[in-house]
């Protein structure tokens, strides 16, 4: 039974998961290395839940119970000693992630789960960490963790149908969708919305039609709310180009291989919205 959530890491993915599960009745740890950082994701929370009671969408009181469950803590211990959950969102970098796991198995409780919202690292490089594979998973959150509903559960060949369960059922009561996958490259979301990422870079290279109205022929003719173009550009070329490149290089699909549009355009420095222009000039 899970009733104490501890997460790790208060920055964009870590003060969102810290929110939904305050809401949905947890009692909710928030670390981070440095006070302002607990601070600056507390705020953030708080900043997001007044805009829901604003807006009528979150009652205040609903809001101040959430906030009353969520403790800050700088101290790993504190936040590990307690969880039956613990969801590591610290930045994406394997060995910073294994050495946080190797820790929270030292602390945690034997029988604690614990996951990570990596969004590309392999799932079992972590879990070596510790010594407890079987209550080891990823839980991908989406950005915005309070707006996006799904939430990728990967299990590696040694995670335990126990664990899988009992963190289906924690998705569901944090209002998630969500969807099973195998440790593998780019699990399922990744793997697959990059493909039509990088196809209709290459239809903007043949001049097939402009980045305007590739992006409204999925836009408009498969209802997408957003074309692949425009998305791109909103998560940032680099970032898809790493992603691009580490699919390649693992999987070997010639479906992976980045365009040379998009290297070009990174290597400009044309990075999307973040710096002025992309696929679109913002
Ligand atoms: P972020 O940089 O916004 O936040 C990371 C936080 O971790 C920061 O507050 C930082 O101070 C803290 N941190 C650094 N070292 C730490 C340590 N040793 N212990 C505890 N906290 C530490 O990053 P983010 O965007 O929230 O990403 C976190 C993870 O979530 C990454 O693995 C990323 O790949 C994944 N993710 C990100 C997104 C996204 O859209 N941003 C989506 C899905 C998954």
């Amino acid at each position: 039974m899970i009733e104490v959530i501890s997460i790790l890491g208060a920055g964009t993915m870590g003060h969102g998961i810290a929110q939904v599960a305050a809401m949905a009745g947890y009692q909710v740890y928030l670390y981070d290395i440095k006070e302002e950082f607990v601070t600056r994701g507390f705020s953030s929370i708080k900043s997001n839940l007044d805009k829901g009671v604003e807006k009528g969408k979150v009652t205040s009181e609903a809001r101040d119970q959430a906030l009353a469950k969520i403790k800050t803590t700088i101290d790993l211990s504190e936040a590990a000693k307690p969880a039956n959950l613990v969801i590591e969102a610290v930045p994406e970098l394997l060995e910073l992630k294994r050495t946080i796991f190797a820790k929270l198995d030292a602390f945690s409780s034997p029988d604690s789960i614990l996951a990570t919202n990596t969004s590309s690292l392999n799932i079992s490089e972590i879990a070596v960490a510790t010594k407890r594979p079987q209550l080891v998973l990823g839980m991908h959150f989406f950005n915005p963790v309070h707006i996006m509903k799904l939430l990728e559960i990967v299990h590696t060949t040694e995670t335990s149908q126990e664990t899988i369960q009992t963190v289906l059922e924690v998705s569901r009561r944090l209002g998630k969708e969500p969807i099973l996958v195998k440790d593998s490259p780019g699990f399922a979301s990744s793997r697959l919305g990059i493909t039509l990422g990088l196809e209709a870079m290459r239809m903007v290279e043949q001049e097939v039609a402009s980045p305007a109205d590739i992006d409204k022929a999925m836009e408009l003719g498969y209802n997408h709310p957003m074309g692949p173009l425009k998305l791109t550009d909103l998560v940032g070329l680099d970032v898809r180009l790493n992603i691009a490149d580490y699919l390649y290089s693992t999987l070997g699909s010639e479906v992976f291989r980045a365009p040379e549009i998009l290297r070009q355009k990174v290597a400009e420095g044309k990075l999307g919205k973040k710096s002025g222009e992309g696929f679109y000039k913002w």
